[in-house]
């Protein structure tokens, strides 16, 4: 279980550069805010949503204690990125870290709807190269419905415009996370 977040951090690492901007959907306690930031270094700039205050506030101190300045936190939806970011502003990368925040209250979970609105929003503004890296849990209640939601909307991305992969534990048991990393290869044109 605990091998899922190097991995992820692995497939940004790959596509990721300083002075690069980047969004954490889902902060939490801030790990993977923290790792973002170290990433793009002091040029670059992370947002990192939260609706939970004591998620934005958890990431607020962390970043203070590791003296990391190229974040902006925003405690809203990550539904509403389009009201924090322009669409003209380039996306290298993005993480999700679906489910709820461990310790924290398990009754806040991600939703399909709002999880899809998202990376909706973020497609439109990503690089070509750029991913969206999503931690998928289905354990717990409602993760099943957000997974096969998910699942359904990746393999329906058109593939002249989307690489996806998905990498999985397959000798784990009790529902395994596993990811879905998107990757943009080209510009989608409307006609
Ligand atoms: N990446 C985090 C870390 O490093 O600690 C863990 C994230 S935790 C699995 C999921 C988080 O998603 C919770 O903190 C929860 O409050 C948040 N969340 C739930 N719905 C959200 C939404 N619509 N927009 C932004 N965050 C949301």
């Amino acid at each position: 279980m605990k091998a899922i977040l190097p991995f992820s951090h692995q497939l940004l690492k790959e596509i990721v550069s300083e002075g690069d901007t980047v969004i954490d959907a889902t902060c939490g306690n801030g790990n993977d805010t923290l790792f973002l930031s170290k990433l793009v270094g002091e040029k670059g700039k992370v947002y990192g949503f939260d609706i939970q205050e004591a998620a934005i506030e958890n990431t607020r101190k962390r970043m203070e204690t590791n003296h990391q300045r190229n974040v902006v936190l925003i405690q809203d939806g990550h539904e509403a990125i389009d009201k924090y970011i322009r669409t003209d502003e380039k996306i290298a990368g993005a993480i999700f870290n679906l489910g709820y925040l461990p310790r924290g209250d398990h009754s806040i979970v991600t939703k399909p709807a709002s999880t899809i609105k998202a990376i909706d929003l973020i497609t439109d503004s990503l690089k070509i190269g750029g991913r969206i890296v999503l931690v998928v849990y289905h354990g717990h209640d409602g993760g099943a419905e957000e997974r096969n939601h998910l699942l359904a909307y990746c393999q329906n991305l058109d593939q002249n415009f989307y690489q996806v992969l998905q990498y999985q534990f397959i000798n784990q048991k009790n529902h395994p996370p596993f990811i879905l990393s998107l990757e943009k290869i080209k510009e989608v044109t409307v006609h």
